[in-house]
């Protein structure tokens, strides 16, 4: 398939270009959209069969449910079986337009395809000029994962996504680097509790300073405790780099000499994924640091690039320095527990 490659300057959009972009939106093909989360593969959200090509062009589980991207509270309403309570106003009007996604019970209007079959529709309104732009340019809401190979690091980078999926989709809009970083937070408020099935973009901090301490908490899933998830995505393996990855959890001298000595004793070309504050430390490695151990919102939009940088180095093994599960440090730990595969070594 031939791949349409449009670059657009978030700050000052061409709008004949977009318009085109939501023409194919419109005659239900596929969009790669950038976000401020990472970048997106689109489709028309209304339509099974554009949806489908998405799954196809990613190589997506079909029982992996799709976030729908809305540009306005209006365009949503269709999408839901109830009206908007008072907790869910009140988180859209905190956090959207964001990084935060929200689960809703469904209407009929949305393609089977796009929930996988569950009676629940994920839902958010993106924080990005371009993207809101074409959806509104399209005048239908956007279904959209992350635009990776499904298994890969998502794509924070114009050059990531053109690495995959050049040619098998039919436009791919090619602007800056994504702001955040990693994805959305998803958040379930299709029952009294409000359950986070991923951290994001948003954290459990701030989610908490809106529904108070007990209003919200985090599902088990999260940190690899029970097998039954809620989310269908939870169970897939994510973000995996080509080498093996291991993280590495315990005081940092422990953790240092733990990696040394796995420098040190191995013939084989070894990565390290680590802070600036120890990147000093691991002679004969090929070290990346994520940035300052004080700075892990940046360490979190950091992490998918530098997980591409592995494999572009081609190391046959990585160690991982294990980070603070705090604030966006939630979110960095997530993905790079997922990476690993939940090989994770305590020192
Ligand atoms: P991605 O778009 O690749 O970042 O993945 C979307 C995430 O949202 C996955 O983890 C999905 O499992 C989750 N998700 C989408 N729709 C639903 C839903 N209806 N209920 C629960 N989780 C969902
Ligand atoms: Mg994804």
């Amino acid at each position: 398939m031939n791949t349409e490659i449009v670059e657009l300057n978030e700050q000052n959009i061409d709008i004949e270009k977009l318009m085109r972009a939501a023409t194919i939106i419109v005659n239900l093909g596929t969009v790669v959209l950038p976000t401020e989360t990472v970048y997106g593969l689109g489709a028309n959200a209304l339509s099974s069969t554009a949806v489908k090509k998405i799954f196809l062009a990613k190589g997506r589980p079909s029982d992996n449910p799709l976030i729908v991207h809305v540009c306005s509270v209006e365009m949503m309403e269709d999408l839901l079986k109830d009206p908007l309570d008072l907790r869910a106003k009140k988180l859209i009007e905190t956090f959207w337009p964001g990084p935060l996604t929200l689960v809703f019970k469904r209407s009929n209007k949305v393609p089977v395809e796009v929930c996988a079959h569950l009676d629940t529709v994920a839902i958010r309104m993106p924080d990005h000029p371009i993207a809101l732009k074409l959806i509104e340019l399209a005048n239908v809401p956007i279904a959209a994962p992350s635009a990776n190979v499904s298994g890969k690091p998502s794509p924070t980078m114009a050059e990531h996504v053109i690495q995959d999926m050049n040619g098998r989709v039919d436009m791919i809009i090619s602007a800056d680097r994504s702001r955040i970083g990693v994805e959305s937070t998803v958040l379930d408020i299709s029952s009294p509790m409000a359950v986070i099935l991923r951290p994001g973009g948003v954290t459990l901090e701030q989610l908490q300073e809106v529904l108070g301490k007990d209003g919200v908490m985090l599902d088990n899933m999260i940190n690899g405790v029970v097998d039954k998830p809620r989310s269908p995505g939870m169970k897939y393996t994510h973000y995996a780099p080509n080498a093996p990855l291991q993280i590495v959890r315990g005081s940092k001298e422990n953790i240092l000499s733990y990696i040394k000595g796995k420098i040190k004793g191995n013939d084989s070309f070894i990565g390290v994924l680590c802070s600036d504050e120890t990147k000093s430390e691991y002679q004969g490695a090929h070290v990346i640091s994520i940035g300052s151990v004080h700075r892990l919102d940046q360490g979190a939009s950091n992490l998918f690039a530098v997980l591409r940088e592995f494999d572009s180095i081609g190391v046959d093994m990585i160690f991982a320095e294990a980070f603070a599960e705090d604030e966006m440090g939630l979110a960095l730990m997530n993905r790079l527990k997922k990476a690993a595969g939940f090989n994770i070594v305590d020192v």
